[in-house]
């Protein structure tokens, strides 16, 4: 028996102090909590890492002041188009979606194509149609889609279609170890404002924003889905520590560095299984929050910001 460890992130971004209305702080620090409950719940009582993380990121799909599910970005066409990634630590088994219109949990469509399918992923059309198979709970679009949202569709619709650099990334993500020492990654993203030509981020891309390998690590990345594609980040983090020997937070700040000269900015969660935990980010700020058995912490901001 190992300890268990879970760490969640809510998306990264140009999130400062007093920068965000008090109580946008306040519910997105709340649903921090929720979400740490949720996989807190599995994991303290022996169960798996796997089952946590869905969890977890159910809960932060749900709730509207994230990124993910409820309350996604919307693409140039007015939509919320979800996409989202699953891995089991154990023997590399995953599962991913992209482009959902209708899937209320895009992480448990991941997880369905990830135990009931042959395949990894699955898109558009077809990947809602195997949700209705697996009976999944299908809502409107605009079940998705909240005022917050269209407002910044209209900003940056209003600013010719062009992406703001001073984005909050909110894509939402889990990772844990449970206490049979097995580790597990969640991401579920709408991707960014205003995305177009059925654009598909790094969220679901196994690999690039979501990653777990028992030998090494479970991560997942927030922020410029491009740049973690170019640089495989979440596998080249797990890469490090397996045949470079490095830590776990080594790796992590080694990925976030490339992914800075390559011009991206974003965070990264990760837990090894051995229990460690690790986060870090290039913005100003990231939603985040770990549980231990030794207890839990939220924050949003850089400790440079708070200084
Ligand atoms: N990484 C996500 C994407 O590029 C965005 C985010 O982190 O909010 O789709």
């Amino acid at each position: 028996m190992s300890d268990w460890t879970l760490v969640i992130h809510g998306g990264s971004g140009a999130l400062r102090p007093g920068s965000l209305p008090p109580q946008q702080e306040e519910r997105a620090l709340a649903g921090l909590q929720s979400a740490l409950d949720a996989g807190e719940a599995i994991l303290s009582v022996g169960g798996a890492a796997l089952d946590a993380v869905e969890a977890a990121v159910r809960v932060l799909e749900d709730d509207p002041a994230f990124n993910a599910g409820r309350g996604s970005v919307l693409n140039a066409d007015g939509r919320a188009e979800l996409d989202a990634a699953i891995m089991d630590g154990r023997g590399r088994a995953a599962g991913a979606v992209a482009g959902l219109v209708t899937t209320r949990a895009p992480i448990s469509l991941a997880r369905a194509v990830m135990e009931r399918t042959p395949h990894i992923l699955l898109t558009y059309a077809g990947a809602e149609s195997f949700a209705r198979e697996t009976g999944l709970e299908q809502v409107d679009n605009d079940w998705f889609v909240t005022p917050e949202r269209r407002r910044q569709l209209d900003e940056v619709m209003a600013n010719g279609g062009e992406f703001d650099a001073d984005i909050k990334y909110g894509t939402v993500g889990a990772v844990a170890c449970d206490t049979h020492g097995n580790v597990a990654a969640a991401t579920s993203t709408g991707g960014l404002t205003a995305k177009r030509w059925g654009r598909i981020g790094d969220s679901p891309l196994i690999g690039a924003g979501t990653y777990a390998d028992n030998r090494a690590a479970a991560v997942s990345a927030t922020g410029l889905g491009e740049a973690f594609m170019r640089a495989v980040a979440a596998h080249e983090l797990a890469a490090r520590m397996r045949l470079a020997g490095e830590g776990l937070q080594q790796a992590l700040d080694a990925v976030l560095a490339d992914i800075a000269a390559l011009g991206g900015s974003g965070g990264l969660i990760a837990v090894s299984p051995s229990g460690e935990a690790a986060w870090g980010f290039t913005t100003p700020g990231m939603y985040r929050g770990r549980a231990s058995a030794e207890g839990r912490e939220v924050a949003v901001y850089s400790e440079a910001e708070l200084r």
